[in-house]
């Protein structure tokens, strides 16, 4: 059976890539499903595409907000519709389970119709001007042309982050899925388009990060950049953006730590280490790869953690049964294999885990054991670098103190959790913990929509997404003032009658 061929699109026509060459899109649980054929996109095909949205922006931008937001709600009707297909062909090409990727499309689902809400908001403030008869106020204004380049472990969730409040706002857009995940992308775009989105308002333009990524960020054209991915090509995004000045909201890493306390209800607490940090994979940018125990129930929660993670039924995310899928890639595997070898060197303690599934039902995928180290010291690389796989940290705590201190010692700052049940000790950790999102009683994944996003320190660059924090990036502030007095007044000079 010959592949599906996937085209680009720009400018409403879905077009090859000019470089002539395509890539694979492969099930990273089953090497002979082949999802489908992509193109492999250079900086001519990028050059279009910017063209293309420079166009649909004079057209698009004058569209009322409203309207614009009618196009997001019919997108969100669209995708509920169609959640139990797009969820299944997202596990083929990303390999988590079902019901995970089922909560990504409703991710976006929640994303339309929020972003849609804001159609009728967008919300400016008008405010006294120091002189008579003169009205002041700000308005927010479209950027441009926006550039989108997205990781493979949300494939829907984070382009509709991106997609949709550019939209709302009146930007046009070029974006560029992950290599791995780019069928996810294309069916979110068709939803906007099944729901009337005009030509060249979205662009779509495939490849690999150096080939089809960087002639996005280094585009004159392109007014402003988001990323999502790894703090090496986040560090090399952000460099290139700020040559020109371009607004650039970068999302990367997370050595997330889990806190729990001794005073914790201990089976909730495991209920979210397993989830936190063998859910996705623990390819998650929040995944939960610390977890930091009292002393006095380190033992206890340690025994049941890893007998807890050795039951988990790890295979292809398509069987309900399933409940940790592969890694998406052979070089996530390789990942995972180097830092379990560093973590022993270290002296770290592998208690299960530590190597690839390989034999029967696993010969064809990408699969790792749901791995637990004991004995970690906050100093060692198992407890500060991120492996983006279904390896966790035990690392034992004396007191409050020495772990919120061992939670904040690393580079990164995007999600931290509490257990335990003293509301003294939750709002300190509320306010002591760096990181961008605190969770009490809960796991360091499970963000909702309409909250910020991101992270502090080396996680991101003081960006939010999600919230009106993406309405903030995706637009510009205007001031305005209009003087009805018909003669010359002059702020700060003119402050008599
Ligand atoms: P991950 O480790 O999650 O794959 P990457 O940072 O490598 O993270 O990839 C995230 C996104 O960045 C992908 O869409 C990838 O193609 C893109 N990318 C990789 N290298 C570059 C680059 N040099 N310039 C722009 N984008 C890139």
């Amino acid at each position: 059976m010959s592949n599906h061929l996937y085209k680009n699109l720009i400018g409403g026509e879905w077009v090859p890539a000019r470089t002539g060459k395509t890539f694979l899109n492969v099930n990273p649980a089953d090497s002979d499903d082949i999802v489908g054929e992509f193109p492999s996109s250079g900086a001519e095909d990028v050059d279009a595409a910017v063209t293309a949205a420079a166009i649909a922006w004079q057209t698009w931008r004058l569209v009322p907000a409203p309207k614009r937001a009618e196009i997001l709600y019919r997108t969100g009707e669209i995708l509920t519709q169609r959640k139990e297909q797009y969820a299944r062909e997202m596990t083929r090409e990303m390999g988590k389970v079902l019901s995970e990727t089922r909560g990504d499309v409703q991710e976006a689902i929640d994303t339309a119709y929020y972003m849609a809400g804001e159609g009728r908001r967008l919300f400016g403030q008008t405010t006294p001007s120091e002189l008579r008869s003169k009205f002041a106020m700000s308005v927010r204004m479209p950027v441009g042309v926006v550039g989108m380049i997205a990781p493979w472990n949300f494939p829907m969730a984070i382009p509709s982050w991106k997609l949709f409040p550019a939209l709302v706002c009146g930007n046009t857009c070029v974006i560029k899925p992950a290599e791995d995940t780019p069928l996810s992308t294309f069916n979110l775009v068709q939803s906007l388009m099944d729901a009337g989105l005009p030509p060249g308002v979205v662009n779509i333009v495939t490849g690999f990060g150096p080939d089809a990524g960087a002639p996005i960020v280094s585009h004159p054209g392109v007014r402003a950049i988001s990323f999502t991915g790894s703090s090496e090509v986040g560090r090399m995004v952000g460099q290139t953006a700020a040559g020109n000045f371009k607004p650039c909201s970068l999302e990367m890493g997370g050595k997330n730590a889990m806190i729990v306390l001794e005073d914790a209800n201990i089976d909730l607490a495991l209920d979210g280490a397993l989830w936190g940090a063998f859910g996705t994979t623990g390819q998650r940018c929040t995944a939960t790869s610390r977890i930091l125990l009292h002393k006095k129930i380190a033992a206890e929660f340690t025994e049941k953690l890893v007998a807890r993670a050795d039951a988990l039924k790890v295979g292809n995310g398509l069987d309900e049964a399933v409940q940790m899928g592969p890694q998406i890639n052979q070089q996530q595997i390789e990942t995972s294999i180097r830092y379990c070898g560093i973590a022993q060197k270290e002296g770290a303690k592998l208690l299960t885990g530590g190597s690839p599934l390989e034999d029967g039902t696993f010969d064809k995928g990408h699969f790792f054991a749901p791995t637990v180290f004991a004995g970690v010291k906050p100093g060692m690389r198992i407890a500060r670098e991120e492996v983006f796989g279904p390896v966790v940290a035990l690392i034992e705590c004396t007191d409050f103190d020495e772990a919120i201190e061992a939670a904040n010692s690393i580079q990164y700052g995007l999600s931290t959790a509490l257990y335990s049940r003293d509301v003294n000790k939750a709002f300190r950790a509320i306010r002591d913990l760096e990181a961008g999102i605190t969770y009490v009683n809960a796991p360091t994944i499970g963000a909702e929509v309409h909250l910020p996003f991101g992270g502090v320190k080396q996680t991101g660059n003081g960006h939010r997404e999600g919230g009106t924090g993406a309405l903030d990036f995706y637009t510009t502030w205007k001031s305005v003032y209009v003087d009805y007095s018909d003669k010359l007044q002059r702020a700060q000079i003119d402050t008599g009658e």
